[in-house]
C-alpha cells in the first residue's frame, strides 16, 4: 500500500481533531483518546499506539496539533528515551504495562546509566545484577541520574557477568525505583538547581520480566537508548509551554509543567540563548561596538549552519538514508554555539553577567547562561567523545588505543571495590 499522501492526512487529522478535542475534557482523558486513535504518536507502529506514518508525515500532524490548540501526549524528558527503547527492545507484556502510561504522562522515568568511575566510559559500568532464586538483585551506585528524585521507573545498566570483556558483560533492566533498596539523593548544580541526583541500590529487586532483551544484551540495548538521546529525544523545549487558554486540559497541563518540569527550567539556558543575543546587543548598545559586532556575527554564522546542518540531517533521514557525518557533528556543533553564545552574552552584559536574582540583569538569565552552558558539553556524551566518534568513524583514523576490552571485565583495573 502506498503512504497517504500529506493532504489527506491532514484534512484527516484536522477532521479528528475538530470532532474529538475539547479543552474542557481532563488531559489524561484526553491523552487516552490519543493513544486510542492512533493521533497522538502518529509516527510509532500501528500495533502500538500509532498510524505508522513518516516523520515528514507527523510534522504535518503537529501543524494540526498547533493549528487547534490541542494538548500533545506526554512528550518531554527521559520518558521519550524508555518509549524509544521499549519499542525496539521491549517485550509484549513490557510494551503493554509501560508505553500508555508513559504517553499519559502518569509515569514518570530516569536514566541509570553513569556512575562516579563511568560517565564515559560506560560500558565500564559496575553496579551489579545477581540473580537470586528468580530475581534480580541491584547493589551499586548511579549519578548524574536527572528526574530520579520524582521517576517511578529507571532505564538500568547493571553488570551480569565480570568473566567476558566489558561490553559483553552488562544487562538493561526496568527499576522501580520506589522500593525500599532504592536511595535517591538530590544534587545541587552551580547554577542553583537540582535536576540530577545520586541514586544508591542495595539489594534493590527486579522481578525477572522487567529484563530487557537478552541476558548480555545490555550494550546493544543501551546504544539505542543514547543515540535517541543524541538526537534530542529527551529534549524540553517545544512541549513544555504552558498556556492560559481557559479549560481543564490547559489547566492540567500546565500545572504538570509546574510541577514536573521546575527543575529543568534553566534548559534553554544551557544552549546559550542565541536568541537574546541581537536583543541584549541593542539595549546595552554594545551593537555599535565593531570588535563585539565581530564576535556577534561568529556566533549568528556558527549557529545557522548548525541549524542548516541539523536540517540536511533531518531531510536526509525523511528520505529513509542512512545516518550520515551530519549527526555525529551536531552535538559537538551545539556545544560549540552554546560557549560561543554565553562568551557574546558575557561581553555584552560585562560585569553584570556575574549578577543573579530577580533585581539583575533579565532576571538572573544571563547569568544562568553563564554557568548552565557547560552542560551542553558534557550531557549525552561529552565534546571530547564526539570527537573520538567523529575521528575514528567518520574521518576513519586509528583507534584509540585501549587495554580494558580484550579481558574479562574482573581483571580490567579500575578504582572502585567490587
Ligand atoms: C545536564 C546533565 C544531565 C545528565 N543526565 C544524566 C542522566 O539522566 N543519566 C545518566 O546516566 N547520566 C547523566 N548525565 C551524565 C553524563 O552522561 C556524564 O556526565 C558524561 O557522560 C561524562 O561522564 P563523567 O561525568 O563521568 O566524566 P568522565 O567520563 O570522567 O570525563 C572527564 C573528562 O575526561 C574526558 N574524557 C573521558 N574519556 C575520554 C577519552 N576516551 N578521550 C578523551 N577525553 C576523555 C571527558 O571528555 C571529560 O572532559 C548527565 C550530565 C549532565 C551534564
Amino acid at each position: 500500500m502506498s503512504d497517504p499522501t500529506e493532504e489527506s492526512v491532514r484534512s484527516e487529522a484536522r477532521a479528528w481533531l475538530e470532532a474529538n478535542w475539547s479543552p474542557d475534557l481532563g488531559l489524561v482523558e484526553w491523552r487516552h483518546k490519543l493513544a486510542d486513535s492512533g493521533w497522538g504518536v502518529p509516527t510509532w507502529p500501528t500495533d502500538w499506539y500509532g498510524k505508522g506514518y513518516s516523520d515528514p508525515l507527523g510534522r504535518v500532524i503537529e501543524e494540526e496539533f498547533d493549528r487547534i490548540g490541542a494538548v500533545s501526549v506526554a512528550r518531554t524528558g527521559i520518558r521519550n528515551l524508555a518509549a524509544a527503547t521499549l519499542l525496539e527492545h521491549g517485550t509484549k507484556m513490557q510494551k503493554e504495562k509501560f508505553l500508555l502510561r508513559i504517553l499519559t504522562g502518569e509515569d514518570t522515568w530516569c536514566q541509570l546509566f553513569s556512575e562516579p568511575g563511568s560517565g564515559s566510559d560506560l560500558a565500564g559500568a559496575s553496579t551489579r545484577a545477581d540473580k537470586k532464586g528468580n530475581k534480580w538483585i541491584i547493589n551499586g551506585q548511579k549519578v548524574w541520574t536527572t528526574s530520579a528524585h520524582h521517576a517511578q521507573y529507571g532505564l538500568l545498566l547493571a553488570r551480569t557477568d565480570w568473566d567476558v570483556p566489558k561490553h559483553k558483560g552488562l544487562s538493561y533492566f526496568i527499576l522501580d525505583i520506589e522500593q525500599p533498596g532504592v536511595e535517591v539523593q538530590p544534587l545541587r548544580q552551580m547554577n542553583g538547581h537540582a535536576s540530577f541526583n545520586q541514586v544508591f541500590f542495595t539489594d534493590a529487586v527486579i522481578e525477572p520480566e522487567f529484563q530487557v532483551s537478552e541476558l548480555g544484551d545490555g550494550w546493544k540495548v543501551a546504544t539505542t537508548t543514547l543515540m535517541n538521546e543524541r538526537r534530542g529525544a529527551d529534549g524540553l523545549r517545544r512541549y513544555a509551554k504552558a498556556t492560559e487558554k481557559p479549560g481543564r486540559a490547559y489547566a492540567e497541563e500546565a500545572e504538570e509543567i509546574a510541577h514536573q518540569l521546575e527543575p529543568y527550567k534553566w534548559y534553554p539556558q544551557r544552549a546559550g540563548r542565541v536568541d537574546l543575543v541581537l536583543q541584549r546587543a541593542r539595549e546595552t548598545g554594545k551593537i555599535n561596538d565593531p570588535a563585539i559586532r565581530q564576535e556577534i556575527a561568529k556566533l549568528l554564522t556558527m549557529s545557522k549552519s548548525t541549524e542548516w546542518t541539523a536540517r540536511r540531517a533531518r531531510a536526509a533521514a525523511d528520505l529513509g538514508l542512512p545516518q550520515g557525518p551530519e549527526g555525529s557533528i551536531g552535538k559537538l556543533a551545539a556545544s560549540n554555539v552554546a560557549r560561543k553564545a554565553a562568551l557574546v552574552h558575557t561581553m555584552l552584559s560585562g560585569a553584570d553577567a556575574m549578577l543573579t536574582g530577580e533585581n539583575s540583569t533579565m532576571g538572573g538569565v544571563i547569568a544562568e547562561i553563564f554557568v548552565s552552558t557547560p552542560a551542553t558539553s558534557i550531557a549525552g556524551g561529552t565534546d571530547e567523545i564526539q570527537k573520538n566518534i567523529i575521528s575514528e568513524r567518520v574521518l576513519k583514523l586509528p583507534k584509540e588505543a585501549r587495554t580494558d576490552t580484550d579481558r574479562p571485565f574482573r581483571d580490567v583495573p579500575r578504582n572502585i571495590v567490587t
